[in-house]
């Protein structure tokens, strides 16, 4: 995997696990990172969701929402984390990569993820209002050609973290 073999230069702000490709960690241990980022949303009270980027078995990227506290519509997980990514990789490209998310991504998301040409997304929850899935035409999609899309994966986990949060709004 070149991408993968290309950031182990450029490790500053990637964790490395020992693991090697061979012996790839599951799709379940990553989205465990994604929610525990998104736990990191919510203690700041910001909208749960929690996305990482990942090459063989280094986390390139992460990000929660932050759209709060940087006042900042774009702010959302998978931006923060498809930008990181890039800068871990030194390369605006993210070919190689796979994508972990809690809740299935926006329309804007999915331009980037697009964009940035990631080879995997993995989604936990679905988000049948504003998920990117809810304005595709049949057939269309707005990733790369070669990209595989995992849905469903701890989607209890990243669907309950979503319904809390908005739950204990709704008391406040
Ligand atoms: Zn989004």
């Amino acid at each position: 995997m070149t991408a993968a073999s290309n950031a182990s230069t450029k490790a500053a702000t990637a964790t490395t696990t020992t693991a090697s490709t061979s012996d790839l960690l599951t799709d379940e241990y990553f989205m465990g990172l994604a929610l525990a980022e998104a736990r990191a949303a919510a203690a700041e009270d910001e909208i749960p969701i929690g996305a990482i980027v990942v090459a063989g078995n280094r986390v390139l990227g992460r990000g929660h929402n932050q759209t709060e506290r940087l006042g900042d519509v774009t702010a959302h997980a998978e931006m923060l984390a498809i930008s990181a990514a890039a800068q871990t990789l030194g390369s605006k490209y993210l070919r190689g990569c796979t994508l972990y998310v809690t809740v299935e991504p926006c329309p804007m998301c999915a331009g980037a993820i697009g964009w940035s040409q990631l080879d995997r997304i993995v989604v936990g929850a679905a988000d049948d209002k504003r998920g990117y899935t809810s304005i595709l035409r049949p057939g269309a999609s707005p990733f790369h050609p070669r990209a595989a899309v995992v849905t469903g994966i701890r989607e209890d986990e990243c669907r309950s973290l979503m319904q809390d949060f908005f739950r204990a709004k709704r008391v406040k």
